[in-house]
């Protein structure tokens, strides 16, 4: 049910189908960067004369590895291990790592291919991987985290390095499970290597806003797609599906900006509140107790309608903020927001909107920006947690956050000036995909066909 491509990308989709065969979540990816090329190829043969985009589509190396562990019954627990190294053209492979029962390698690859562009758009010197696991985290005690983070490193640790691929968190991966699968591979490679792994603490060689950098980097994104309104976040009612750390400080930052977040989510269910969230308890369920959006809703003062069995896009709203996870926002989502007279969606997690969503969007005059370019403050400050571990720095908190706006506000003018460029003007998709494209075929070609 998806629209054509340009014959020449077609059959590059094609390939793509036969050689990875069940993995939809990658083949979406795929389809959503060659449905923007058209354009591209027309304009610029040597990319096909050189297979730019066939290489591209292929990864250059996938690892797939055991992970054996003990859990606290002292049972043999056995979990499945990925790194995807998908493209290494402008730096060091550089991705996070998710840990969920859902993870498989078309997961792990439409994550690695995403961060492709992504990271590219950011204008760092940084490649594109993705990793992460089938373990389950959710009632796991802390002993087993630690002792899955050390077993899993105890593989990976010969496959990444400061100059040739360096992991991060994603789904499932914070702070604390970055500090166990740094402390592993400290132990194993008896080197104190902080520019292996981002998202590390302050006091080992973090960043600051690191933390808060994809949430802030995506409020910063639609504030400059407001800007251009002449409009502003003040007084506009948002919702933002999950409440992981990228819906968090997502929340934080709307809230500064003097916007109401009226809802937000788990994969249980959601909780409506009209006043605004009280971020300061959500803080407290999510972050120190590993709790769930219905404790919150039971323990906030106000009246707040906990939901289950329905989707968080029911609420209505100005903008929405989908950051909880892959396709959680469907076409029928979309025409509930549409008709509720939300006029910006931004995607703070990776591809949370199906294709038919895109496109209802697009049909519907909302202003739609992708995950490669709203979501790219993550992975940005870990590229400065790498400048700062390379250099043996660290920078204030007021420094780091200037960096990761003026990031963002590059990232947004790039992707407006690439889609006037192309004759799609005001299309973020179409901006974010070729100038992300651009900037790696550019130096594919460079690097000869390797
Ligand atoms: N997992 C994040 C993303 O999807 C960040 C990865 C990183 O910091 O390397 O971009």
């Amino acid at each position: 049910d998806v629209p054509g491509l340009d014959e020449k990308l077609e059959t590059i989709y094609d390939e793509v189908l036969r050689r990875n065969p069940g993995e939809t979540e990658f083949h979406q990816a795929v389809h959503e960067v060659l449905d923007s090329l058209g354009p591209v190829v027309a304009k610029h043969p040597e990319y096909a004369d050189r297979a730019v985009i066939r290489r591209l589509c292929e990864p250059e190396r996938q690892i797939i590895f055991r992970i054996p562990w003990v859990d606290d019954r002292g049972a043999v627990q056995i979990n499945r291990g990925f790194r995807v190294e998908f493209n290494s053209a402008l730096g060091p492979y550089k991705g996070g790592l998710r840990f969920h029962p859902s993870v498989y390698l078309g997961i792990v690859k439409f994550l690695g291919f995403e961060q492709i562009f992504k990271n590219a758009l950011t204008g760092l010197p940084i490649g594109g991987g993705k990793g992460g696991s089938d373990f389950d985290p959710k009632g796991r005690s802390d002993g087993e985290v630690m002792r899955f983070c050390q077993a899993l490193m105890t593989e990976l640790y010969r496959h990444i390095g400061e100059y040739t691929d360096v992991p991060a968190g994603d789904i499932g991966v914070g702070g604390r499970e970055i500090g166990y699968l740094f402390g592993q591979y400290k132990r194993i490679t008896n080197r104190y290597e902080s520019g292996v792994l981002t998202g590390k603490g302050l006091a080992w060689g973090g960043s600051q806003v690191r933390t808060e950098a994809t949430g802030y980097g995506t409020v910063f994104f639609v504030d400059e797609i407001l800007r251009t309104r002449r409009d502003s976040f003040d007084g506009k009612r948002v919702v933002v599906s999950g409440s992981g750390n990228v819906a968090l400080y997502a929340i934080e930052k709307i809230q500064q900006l003097g916007g109401t977040v009226v809802a937000c989510s788990d994969s249980s269910g959601y909780v409506h509140h009209e006043k605004g969230i009280d971020l300061g308890l959500l803080k407290e369920v999510k972050e120190i107790r590993r709790g769930r959006i219905s404790d919150y809703a039971q323990e906030c003062g106000d009246p707040a309608r906990y939901v289950t069995g329905e989707s968080v896009w029911g609420v209505p709203c100005d903008i929405a903020l989908p950051s909880a996870t892959q396709n959680e926002l469907n076409g029928a989502d979309a025409a509930v927001l549409i008709a509720n007279g939300c006029s910006v969606v931004a995607e703070g997690a990776n591809m949370p909107c199906t294709p038919e969503a895109v496109r209802a969007f697009g049909e519907a005059g909302v202003t739609f920006a992708p995950g490669k370019a709203a979501n790219a403050g993550g992975v940005a400050t870990s590229a400065l947690e790498m400048q700062q571990n390379a250099s043996r720095d660290s920078w204030s908190f007021e420094h780091t956050e200037q960096r990761l706006a003026s990031i963002m506000r590059g990232i947004h003018d790039r992707c407006l000036t690439t889609a006037d460029e192309y004759g799609s003007p005001g299309n973020y998709v179409t901006g974010a995909n070729i100038a992300g494209f651009t900037q790696v075929a550019d130096a594919m070609l460079a690097l000869g066909i390797i």
